[in-house]
Formats: structure tokens, C-alpha cells, sequence
């Protein structure tokens, strides 16, 4: 049985756990300090080896920051239960429950699935915007705002041609 005192010593343990995981993160926060910002991405290949791989409209996006036309992705309309993967290796990015119309004509979600992207500064001509990539290929997607709907107030405007819908499967029953 546990009693009310066994549950107070488990909470002090808890508590002691995580200040030691706080510890243990600061650690590697100094390490990756003097890291070049360019990560190396679990998946990686030629500009050849991509191009075979994906459309011409997919590899301007993907691997050359490109930005699609605006309402020009049947996915910024598509509000089906399912998941976004990223187009080039097929990660899944985003859940359909965080899309949101935005109105500016390219796929919007207010959160992406854990550990699914990467961010980096890109200074652009007149902004500084903050650019989102996959995580595990670093195809660039699009770029988060800080103008988005509760409950996060982000805005990851993201290029339909960098993903892939996979719509939910019903529970076969055979
Ligand atoms: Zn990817």
C-alpha cells in the first residue's frame, strides 16, 4: 500500500530527479555553444541523389528554400483527419488537429509534432524571419510567425509541396 508518507518521499525524489536533469542539460547547452549552427542531419544526400528523388516544384522548396505560390497546394484546403510528412523522407510533421486557416494561402498549424523540425534565423532582404526545416533531412518547409491562435500564438506557414498528407487509417477490423 502506499501510504501518504511513501508519496511525499517519492515526490522528493522527483523533484531531485529533475534539478538533476536541469543540470545535466546546462552541461550540453555549453557544448553545442561553440557547434557550427549547420547540424548534421540524420539523413543526407547529393543535390543528384535528391533530384531523383523529388519533383522539380519539391527540390526548389526542399532543398533550395524556394516558396511556393500562394493557394497554389490543394493542402492548404485539406482539413481530412491525418498527418503531414515531410515530402523527402517522409517524417511525420504535423498532426491535421493543429491545422488552422490562416487565410494567407499555404498550410498553417499552430504546433508541430515533438522533435519533428529544426529552426534557424534567415535574414532575408528586409526581415529576419525564422525559418523551419525537418529535422531529419533538413528539407526546408516554410517559417514560423509569432501571429498564430492560442494555444501556442505560432504560426508555422508552412509550403504544401514540402509535405506529404497521409489521411488517418480506420481500425481494420479484419
Ligand atoms: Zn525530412
Amino acid at each position: 500500500m502506499l501510504t501518504r508518507r511513501d508519496f511525499g518521499l517519492a515526490s522528493v525524489g522527483l523533484v531531485a530527479a529533475a534539478a538533476g536533469l536541469r543540470v545535466a542539460s546546462s552541461d550540453a547547452n555549453e557544448e553545442t555553444m561553440t557547434a557550427t549552427t549547420e547540424a548534421p542531419f540524420e539523413i543526407t544526400k547529393t543535390p543528384e541523389e535528391w533530384r531523383k528523388i523529388l519533383t522539380p516544384e519539391q527540390y526548389y522548396v526542399l532543398r533550395e528554400h524556394g516558396t511556393e505560390r500562394a493557394g497554389s497546394s490543394p493542402l492548404d484546403k485539406n482539413y481530412t483527419d491525418g498527418t503531414y510528412e515531410c515530402a523527402a523522407c517522409d517524417l511525420p510533421l504535423y498532426s491535421s488537429e493543429t491545422k488552422f486557416n490562416s487565410g494567407t494561402g499555404w498550410p498553417s498549424f499552430y504546433k508541430p509534432l515533438d522533435g519533428a523540425i529544426g529552426t534557424s534565423v534567415d535574414n532575408g532582404f528586409f526581415t529576419t524571419r525564422t525559418e523551419v526545416h525537418c529535422r531529419r533531412c533538413g528539407g526546408h518547409l516554410g517559417h514560423v510567425f509569432n501571429d498564430g491562435p492560442p494555444p501556442t500564438g505560432l504560426r508555422y506557414c508552412m509550403n504544401g509541396v514540402a509535405l506529404k498528407f497521409v489521411p488517418k487509417q480506420e481500425k481494420s477490423t479484419g
